[in-house]
Parts: structure tokens; C-alpha cells; sequence
């Protein structure tokens, strides 16, 4: 066991699926690492983007696997994006598990959908929910003539079973935004609008257009065997955003990571539940993950972090050694802590 902490690292910034657990499986001695790691007081928090559970679900998860997480330690990309629905005022239709749809339990409205969010969630992700989303995203019609309501409509939940309500030619919000972001990590209030609205000399305003947003694009990732299906790589949310985004011109907009604000946030989380010691510089926090693009990717290189990548999860030799090599690289998470302590 090393004891020399060679980057010199003061907290960590921690991924979850493929760093501390794969699917229901943790990571050779990931356990015990992260006790260690709590008493030895490196303070941490877990930076997640997954999008099948909400965050009462996960810490569930993660508890019973044996680790040991207090609510305030964990930041998700799930919880970014009802940052920003809240944030905005946004009415969302939702394309997210079940579970996932608890995280935006507190909205309801009446009235149409303003935005699409995307999760990661077979049934969802299939031809008839997608093309609902395509058609708010478009602005077309959901029901035939005689059953479209008329505004404002009947009240409905966010995430009603299956999609009620449409009227695309009405007013979509009262979201004084008007642009569509370019930025996977710009707030759209200050993003550059992409598109110009035709607007005749005596109408009104065109309405905001509809926003695409996702937790994340990550074109695939690592799952566990199962009866159908050994372990192995399979599709992420990233193809489906992409897909959307080509039939709607609309650029999504990604709020977890790699975004620079979402690790902005976790770096803020991270001097809130560390405990006093002291101003953390980007240098003295290692974010540690199994994906060089959405662990340790734009916003992590932006502001400074170390970026550590561990050999499990979606790992695949060679991975590092691409155009923005990693500071370090261990075998897994409890070999980092190794070093560290
Ligand atoms: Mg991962």
C-alpha cells in the first residue's frame, strides 16, 4: 500500500455505476475503500448520471450494497435537471423510468409541454413516446381535431402514463427565454439564440421554442449479465438525444456531467459537506470515473480537477490514451484510496 498521495489530492469527486458498482455489484473492496476513505476524513461526494433512479432510489441502491451515503453526498444529473425545470418554471414531458419520474413528482400543470426530458428507460426510448416528444419538440399535433382540447385544457400531471395533452399552435410558456441553448453547459439565459423566429409586422412574439434536455448524452455504457444477455457495453441515452436533435434541429441540452456547471455544483456540494479543511483549489480535488468522456471529460479538463480513471465498468484498454490523457490511472477505486492513504 503506497502511502505517498502522489497527486497530492485533499477530496474526491466520485462516480458511481463502473467506479464503486456495476449494476448491483460493487468493485473489488469499493466498500471498504469509501470507510476509509470517511475516516481518514477525505471528504467526497458521488457525482452520478444516472437517469433510471431518483435519488431517494439510489441512495436505496447504494445502501444495500453495503456502502454507507448520506443524502447531501450525492449529486446526480437526474437532480440537475429538476434544478433546471424548477430553475425555469419548465412543464416537462418525460421520457424517464418510473423511478426517475419521482425526482419531478412536485410538478404538475395545466396547459402544454415546454420542454422534453430524456432518461435512460427502454419503454420510453421506444417508437411511440419518441415520436410524442418529436412532436412537442416540432410543434405538431398529438390528437385529431376533435379531441384536441382547448385551452388551457384539462389539468394533468408531469408525467401522466401516456401523453394527454397537446395544442402546438398555443403559447408554450411563459418562459421569457426565446432561445434554444448551444451549450451543453450554458444556462439558456444566456445562451445564443440558434434560430431566427419569422415575425410578421403586426403579430406577437413567436412563442419560445420547445427545449430538448438530457442528463447527459453517453453513447453506451457497462451493464451486467443477464439471462438474455451476457456482460458487456451496451446503448446509452447519447444515440437517442442525438436523434431527436437531428429530426428537430433542436440542440439538447446536457446538464450532468462532464458539464462544467454540473461540476461547478459538485465542487460547491463538495465545500459544503467537507467539514473544514479548508478552501479546495481544483488541483486538490481527483474525479475519479470509468469514462473519459462524461467522468472526466470538458468540465472536469475547465476547471482544473485531476482526472483519475479506474480499469472497471465501461473501461476498455486503451481508453486513455486519447488527446486528453488522464492524471492517473489505477485498476479500481479502492487501489486510488490505496495510494491516497
Ligand atoms: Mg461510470
Amino acid at each position: 500500500m503506497s502511502n505517498s498521495n502522489p497527486l497530492k489530492l485533499r477530496a474526491l469527486l466520485i462516480d458511481l455505476n463502473g467506479t464503486l458498482h456495476v449494476g448491483s455489484e460493487t468493485t473489488p473492496r469499493a466498500v471498504q475503500a469509501l470507510e476509509r476513505l470517511r475516516s481518514a476524513r477525505i471528504p467526497f461526494v458521488f457525482c452520478s448520471n444516472n437517469t433510471r433512479d431518483s435519488s431517494e432510489r439510489l441512495l436505496e441502491k447504494l445502501s444495500g450494497m453495503g456502502f454507507t451515503v448520506k443524502r447531501d453526498e450525492v449529486m446526480t444529473s437526474l437532480g440537475a435537471c429538476r434544478q433546471l425545470v424548477d430553475d425555469r418554471g419548465l412543464k416537462p414531458y418525460l421520457l424517464v423510468s418510473p423511478s426517475a419520474k419521482e425526482e419531478f413528482g412536485h410538478i404538475s400543470h395545466s396547459g402544454q409541454y415546454d420542454s422534453v426530458i430524456l432518461g435512460l428507460h427502454e419503454e420510453s426510448l421506444s417508437y411511440g413516446p419518441l415520436n410524442t416528444a418529436f412532436r412537442i419538440l416540432k410543434g405538431e399535433p398529438l390528437h385529431p381535431p376533435s379531441s384536441t382540447p382547448t385551452p388551457p385544457g384539462p389539468s394533468h400531471s408531469a408525467n401522466p402514463p401516456s401523453p394527454s395533452i397537446i395544442s402546438p399552435s398555443a403559447s408554450l410558456s411563459t418562459s421569457t427565454s426565446t432561445s434554444t441553448s448551444t451549450s451543453t453547459s450554458t444556462p439558456a439565459s444566456t445562451s445564443t439564440p440558434t434560430r431566427s423566429h419569422t415575425v410578421s409586422a403586426s403579430s406577437s412574439p413567436s412563442p419560445p421554442r420547445p427545449r430538448l434536455i438530457a442528463p447527459h448524452a453517453s453513447l453506451y455504457h457497462q451493464t451486467p449479465g443477464t439471462a438474455q444477455l451476457p456482460a458487456g457495453l451496451s446503448l446509452g441515452i447519447g444515440p437517442f438525444v442525438r436523434a431527436l436533435e437531428t429530426a428537430t434541429d433542436i440542440q439538447a441540452e446536457l446538464v450532468g456531467k462532464p458539464t462544467r456547471r454540473f461540476f461547478e455544483l459538485a465542487l460547491e456540494r463538495l465545500q459544503a459537506v467537507q467539514g473544514g479543511i479548508g478552501r479546495l483549489e481544483g488541483r486538490d480535488v481527483g474525479v475519479v470515473g470509468d469514462d473519459m468522456i462524461n467522468d472526466l471529460g470538458e468540465g472536469a479538463r475547465d476547471l482544473g480537477l485531476r482526472r483519475i480513471l479506474v480499469r472497471t465498468g465501461k473501461y476498455r484498454s486503451g481508453i486513455e490514451n486519447g488527446d486528453h490523457p488522464p492524471d492517473a490511472v489505477y485498476d479500481t477505486f479502492a487501489d486510488l484510496v490505496d495510494a491516497i492513504l
